[in-house]
């Protein structure tokens, strides 16, 4: 078993890249791709540990991008974290972020809330920092019980806290990740609200930028959802890919590799898979 969507603390994960590799062992499972939100920094960590462990490390990223003013996630797999043109998504993708959050945290501040971008640099170090960071911070400071509750009262969607986020197009972040060697897919495709003929039009311009597969191995996911990712996948001749998403305390309730109650499965043919795609000129 595999599982192709982690995050750690070098984004919004709560285990350290060592401790997913180390943990992924410990769960008997034979490749993770490490995938933090627009950032590749923790991929060097995770390769050596895996390597220790045994565990094969895909390096990976997933970036929020957009199509049609929804965001986009895009999961890049096999990537080169050094490749200029990846670098460039990322560090626009960065600032953007910081440029966010300071408005967040000043906004905070002058509510009464005692926050500042100092203490939250200082309480998630090397992290690239977004909206469940401060949730996390909100909740140290026992303003909300969770962070999904950080969200309600304070940071999401219609919340009195919630800035918009520029977002790169789709087709940049695409390109992006195979200009430096990757693969990229189309991240959970059914949590985005398109259904039916917007669905398919979601994914054609996925795949016309340059997108191998979909998602359809998903924590969120029931079966008949994954079968019908799967099929949309068959439709555009695209593979597909599949990985819990898993946040370790951020997101309690999904386990590494075997999601919601268990009931993740990636076969390691998905990987084997994908990798096909790699060998193709
Ligand atoms: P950001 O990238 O800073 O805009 O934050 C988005 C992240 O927050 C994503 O990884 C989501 O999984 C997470 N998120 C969004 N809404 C919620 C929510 N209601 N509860 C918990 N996490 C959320
Ligand atoms: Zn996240
Ligand atoms: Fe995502
Ligand atoms: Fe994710």
């Amino acid at each position: 078993m595999i599982d192709l969507h982690v995050h750690t603390t070098a984004s919004d994960g709560s285990d350290t890249p060592r401790q997913v590799a180390e943990k992924a062992a410990a769960l008997g499972l034979s490749a993770i791709a490490v995938t933090d939100h627009d950032t590749a920094a923790g991929i060097a960590e995770a390769v050596s540990a895996g390597a220790e462990w045994g565990v094969e490390i895909v390096p990976g990223i997933e970036i929020s991008a957009d199509y049609q003013n929804r965001r986009a996630h895009i999961l890049g797999l096999f990537i080169d974290p050094e490749a200029p043109a990846l670098r460039s998504a990322v560090e626009w993708a960065v600032n953007e972020r910081r440029r966010r959050n300071e408005q967040t945290v000043k906004a905070l501040a002058a509510h009464g809330i005692c926050i500042s971008m100092e203490a939250l640099c200082q309480a998630y170090p090397h992290a690239v920092l977004g909206r469940p960071h401060i949730a996390d911070y909100l909740m140290k400071q026992g303003l909300v019980s969770s962070i999904r509750e950080g969200f309600t009262n304070y940071l999401g969607e219609g919340a009195p806290f919630c800035f918009p986020k520029k977002r790169m197009p789709m087709k940049d972040a695409v390109e992006a990740i195979c200009s430096a060697g990757g693969i990229a897919i189309l991240a959970h495709p059914l949590q985005y609200g398109y259904a039916g003929e917007t669905l398919d039009a979601f994914i054609r311009a996925g795949r016309d930028a340059g997108a191998a597969g979909l998602e359809a191995y998903y924590s969120e996911h029931s079966e008949a959802d994954r079968i019908m990712v799967q099929r949309l996948a068959d439709r555009y001749g695209m593979a597909v890919s599949g990985g819990s998403d898993y946040h370790g305390s951020r997101k309690p309730h999904i386990e590494l590799g075997t999601g919601i109650n268990g009931t993740l499965h990636v076969p390691d043919i998905v990987l084997e898979n994908l990798k096909g795609l790699l060998r193709k000129p």
